[in-house]
C-alpha cells in the first residue's frame, strides 16, 4: 500500500486550515471555502471545488488530501437502523451505526480501532486496540454517514459510543468535536454531542476545563470497587469513588445532567441491592440513569436479564426519584448494537483469541 504523504484537510480545524493556505503564499479567505466544500458538501477531490481557481485547486492537490473513510459495507436492520463498515487509509476497519429517531437521528462515533479498555461483557474490548483514529477520521465518519443517508445539510446527533474509548485518544477526540461544532462546516451545537467514557479520570478532568463542552455520559455498570474491577478493568486504576467525586466536581450547566450507563448482567449486578446501591452512589450528583440491558455474544460469559428484573431494578431507582430509561436496543439483527461492534477480520479469528482474552479476564 502506498503512503499518502499530503496533509490531510479533513482533519484540522478552520484555524489550521488558514495557516495552511498562507504557508502556500494564498489568502487564507479560501480556507473557509474549502472547510464548506468538505464538511457541508462532502467533496473529496479539491478539482469539484468549482469557486477556486484551477491553479489553486492543483496546488493544494500537491500539499493536501481529502482523506475520506471508504464505505467497505452497509447493513439496513429491519429498524432503520444502519451499519456502517468503513475502510481507512490505511486498511484498518471501523464501525459506525446510523440510529433514527430516537427521538433525533443520531450518529454513534468510533474514536479507535478497537479498545484497549476492555471490559468483560463488550466484544470491541476482545480485540484490544489496535490505533487511534485521527481527528479526520473520526469527524469523517459523519460526514461519510451524512453523504451516504443524504443527510448532508440536516440535523443529527453524534454519540461518541462506537468503538474504542474516547477519553484514551483525548486530543484527536476534542479536535474532531471542534471540527464538527464549526459553522462553516456541521455547525454541531455541544448539546447533541455525547462522550461516553469509563472515566479515565485524568482525561475527564481535563475536559472539565474544555471550551467546548459535550453532553457527558459515564459508564457507570457497577456499584462496588470489587464488581467494577471486574468489569471495567481500569477500575483498578482509577476507581469507582474518585470517579464519582470528579463527577461531582463536573461543572455541568444548570439545567443538564450526566448520564449513568449501567449494562444489566443477569445475577451479576442487577438485584435489587445494586439498585439501591446505585441510588446511595448518585446522591449529590445531577444525574439520570440509562439502563442497557446485556446485548449478547458469542464469547461474552455474561446473559441479559429477564425483562421483569430490569424492570424490577428500574422501579427502585424510580421510587428514589431517580430518572431512568432502559435502552431499546437498536440494530440488533445486524450486530450494530451496543458492544457489538467489532470488524469482520477480527471475528473470523475470534476463537482462539476469545479464549485467550476471556483467561485474561
Ligand atoms: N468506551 C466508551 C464508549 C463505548 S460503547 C464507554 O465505555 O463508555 C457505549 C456503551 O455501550 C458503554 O456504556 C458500554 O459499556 C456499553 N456496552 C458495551 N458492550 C455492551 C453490551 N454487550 N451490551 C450492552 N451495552 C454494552
Amino acid at each position: 500500500m502506498s503512503i499518502d504523504c499530503r496533509h490531510d484537510v479533513a482533519g484540522l480545524e478552520l484555524a489550521e486550515l488558514e495557516l495552511g493556505l498562507e504557508a502556500l503564499g494564498q489568502p487564507r479567505f479560501h480556507a473557509r471555502q474549502i472547510f464548506q466544500w468538505v464538511h457541508k458538501r462532502g467533496v473529496t477531490d479539491f478539482s469539484e471545488m468549482s469557486d477556486l481557481a484551477r491553479d489553486l485547486r492543483a496546488a493544494l492537490a500537491l500539499q493536501f488530501r481529502i482523506g475520506t473513510p471508504d464505505v467497505a459495507r452497509q447493513e439496513r436492520s429491519s429498524d432503520g437502523t444502519t451499519k456502517f463498515l468503513l475502510r481507512l487509509e490505511d486498511g484498518q476497519l471501523i464501525e459506525s451505526v446510523f440510529i433514527p429517531d430516537t427521538p433525533a437521528n443520531t450518529f454513534c462515533l468510533s474514536t479507535q480501532v478497537g479498545c484497549a479498555m476492555r471490559c468483560g461483557f463488550c466484544l470491541t474490548g476482545r480485540m484490544g486496540i489496535v490505533r487511534n483514529l485521527t481527528a479526520g477520521e473520526i469527524a469523517g465518519q459523519a460526514r461519510v454517514l451524512a453523504r451516504e443517508l443524504h443527510m448532508l445539510g440536516s440535523r443529527f446527533n453524534i454519540v461518541l459510543m462506537g468503538m474504542g474509548e474516547p477519553l484514551h485518544n483525548y486530543d484527536a477526540t476534542m479536535k474532531a468535536l471542534r471540527i464538527l461544532a464549526d459553522e462553516h462546516g456541521f455547525g454541531l451545537s455541544p448539546r447533541r454531542m455525547t462522550l461516553s467514557t469509563v472515566g479515565v479520570l485524568p482525561a475527564l478532568e481535563r475536559l472539565a476545563t474544555e471550551p467546548l463542552m459535550p453532553n457527558l455520559a459515564i459508564s457507570l455498570h457497577a456499584t462496588t470497587e470489587d464488581q467494577r474491577d471486574m468489569l471495567v478493568p481500569v477500575n483498578r486504576k482509577y476507581g469507582l469513588k474518585d470517579l464519582l467525586d470528579a463527577c461531582r466536581r463536573f461543572p455541568i450547566k444548570r439545567r443538564d445532567r450526566i448520564t449513568f450507563e449501567y449494562v444489566l448482567l443477569k445475577d451479576v449486578n442487577d438485584t435489587p441491592e445494586d439498585a439501591r446501591r446505585l441510588v446511595k452512589l448518585l446522591s449529590g450528583i445531577r444525574a439520570k440513569v440509562n439502563l442497557l440491558p446485556l446485548n449478547e455474544a458469542a464469547g461474552i460469559p455474561f446473559e441479559r436479564p429477564s425483562d421483569e428484573r430490569v424492570n424490577r431494578f428500574a422501579k427502585v431507582l424510580a421510587d428514589a426519584r431517580v430518572t431512568v430509561s432502559v435502552r431499546k436496543s437498536r440494530g440488533r439483527d445486524i450486530r450494530a448494537a451496543c458492544g457489538q461492534l467489532i470488524t469482520e477480520s477480527t471475528r473470523e479469528k475470534s476463537p482462539g483469541q476469545v479464549l485467550a482474552n476471556l483467561m485474561s479476564v
